[in-house]
């Protein structure tokens, strides 16, 4: 499998992401993964091409641009010529936008007159450039249909790999919030995602969601999920990572990409980060007659945190009062959080550190994966981030990425764990590097009881 994705490389040095693409078409071709009259991938084909596109781009951060748009007035040539209209209408599109747009760019029709198009090595910048080239092109073409010329305008919107999002789908929800953006300034508008600028509506949405927050707060309806983190060598569940869920009035469980975004920026999350961790503690008590009597648990913590000057004494106060050992208990720090102010995170760490608390630095892989925190924060643990670990088998230099943080942290006592560890491959592949523990969905998903092995 690695030979011959060398190989490919060696031998036609293009763009990287061709050759997953064309992986994929093979893999879904029978399931069929093509729209009818553009012959554009669907929108669920695109969203795992894109999950894979993003996953090979982490690590080297080569930019992608993507792009959205709709046809602003499709509904009305629907309406007014039929359906058979609309269809040649988009066929003969398919057919233009494969001469317009660089061969490999990847396309797709995801909604009813909604495309989405990724471009390589493409930035902010480039994207502004590309999405006015673009809506130009679009205003111009007019294929001629029953001895008339039909001209439609389009609203585009983009947002770019690494610097708006490192997330496949929050790339989506991005471009697709420019695109809203877009429509609002008119026909035939385009508009590139801006970080700095949260339209009404998102604000308003944000505002629900604070409610929504408040409410679950009120009622203590934010609860601790546990996935199972094993040791590679035993194959024993040693641990479980809590992962916080909303219950909802009506019973559903939410995950945190539903209340986290609004959490951090109304400044909600320490009190969710809090309750969890008073709930965590709870359970570990509840169940110690059942759990191996070393069972630990990691716990995560918001770049917010280290903000409340509060929140260290109440930790080890917690840990005190319900007799629970503080070795048994990491908290989880991403990098982003280091980043923002390295000075509160090396108080807040070396103040739990001196009880016996323990730090792992979580997703590393994702953002700079500086060594530095290694060196200046107390960690006991570093988590390989899911983008590295799903796709060790197929992309080497994700192996070798793997291998040396594996060698470089075994050398500074350092435990390592692997995320999204999701089938027996994987699993040998960390083996044989010397990957310590694991978690993902092979072990189990996050559950509402504390996972462990029987005796
Ligand atoms: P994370 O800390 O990186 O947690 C791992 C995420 O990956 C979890 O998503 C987990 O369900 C998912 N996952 C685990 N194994 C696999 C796998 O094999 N394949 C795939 N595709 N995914 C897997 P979840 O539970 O939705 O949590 C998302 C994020 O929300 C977490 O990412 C963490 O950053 C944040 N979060 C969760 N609970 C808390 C909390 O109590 N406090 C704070 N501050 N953040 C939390
Ligand atoms: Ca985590
Ligand atoms: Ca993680």
């Amino acid at each position: 499998m690695i030979r011959r994705w060398d190989r490919v490389r060696k031998r036609r040095p293009r763009p990287r992401y061709l050759v997953i693409k064309d992986s994929v078409r093979r893999r879904v071709s029978d399931s069929g993964p093509f729209d009818d009259p553009t012959g554009f991938f669907t929108r669920a084909v695109f969203q795992k091409v894109l999950d894979r596109v993003v996953d090979e781009n982490t690590g080297t951060e080569r930019p992608l641009g993507l792009f959205i748009f709709d046809l602003d007035d499709f509904r009305i040539l629907n309406d007014t010529h039929g359906v058979a209209a609309g269809d040649e209408y988009l066929r003969q599109l398919g057919k233009a936008l494969e001469t317009f747009l660089p061969s490999n760019a990847i396309k797709a029709r995801i909604g009813g007159d909604e495309f989405a198009i990724l471009l390589d090595e493409t930035d902010a910048n480039k994207a502004r450039v590309f999405a006015e080239e673009l809506a130009r092109y679009l205003r111009d073409f007019a294929p001629v249909m029953n001895n008339r010329s039909l001209q439609m305008t389009a609203s585009i919107g983009a947002a770019v790999f690494p610097d708006h999002t490192m997330r496949a789908n929050d790339l989506i929800l991005k471009a697709e919030g420019a695109l809203r953006e877009a429509k609002r300034k008119g026909r035939g508008k385009t508009q590139v995602f801006d970080p700095a600028s949260l339209s009404r509506e998102m604000v308003s949405i944000l505002r629900g969601q604070t409610d929504r927050i408040r409410l679950a707060l009120l009622h203590q309806r934010f609860v601790p999920y546990y996935q199972p983190i094993v040791d590679v060598a035993t194959g024993k569940v040693v641990s479980a990572e809590v992962l916080c869920r909303l219950r909802e009035e009506d019973g559903r469980i939410c995950a945190p990409d539903t209340f986290m975004d609004a959490a951090e920026r109304f400044g909600l999350v320490t009190a969710i980060d809090r309750l969890v961790i008073s709930m965590a503690f709870d359970a570990l008590v509840a169940q110690r007659k059942k759990l191996p009597q070393e069972f630990e648990i990691s716990l995560n913590l918001s770049s917010l945190d280290f903000d409340d000057d509060a929140l260290v004494a109440d930790i080890s106060r917690l840990a005190r009062s319900k007799g629970i050992r503080p070795g048994r208990i990491t908290f989880e720090i991403t990098e982003t959080a280091a980043l923002r102010d390295i000075k509160r995170v090396q108080t807040f760490t070396a103040a739990l550190a001196a009880e016996g608390f323990r730090f792992a630095l979580d997703d590393f892989g994702m953002g700079f994966s500086s060594f530095r925190y290694l060196r200046d924060l107390p960690l006991a643990t570093v988590k390989l981030d899911q983008s590295y670990i799903r796709s060790i088998d197929s992309q080497p230099a994700n192996r070798v990425f793997v291998k040396g943080v594996s060698d470089i942290c075994r050398g500074l006592k350092i435990r390592t764990v692997a995320e999204g560890v999701e089938n027996h491959e994987t699993l040998n592949s960390l083996k044989e590097l010397g990957v310590e523990r694991a978690q993902g969905y092979l072990f189990g998903h996050p559950v509402p009881d504390l996972p462990y092995t029987k005796p």
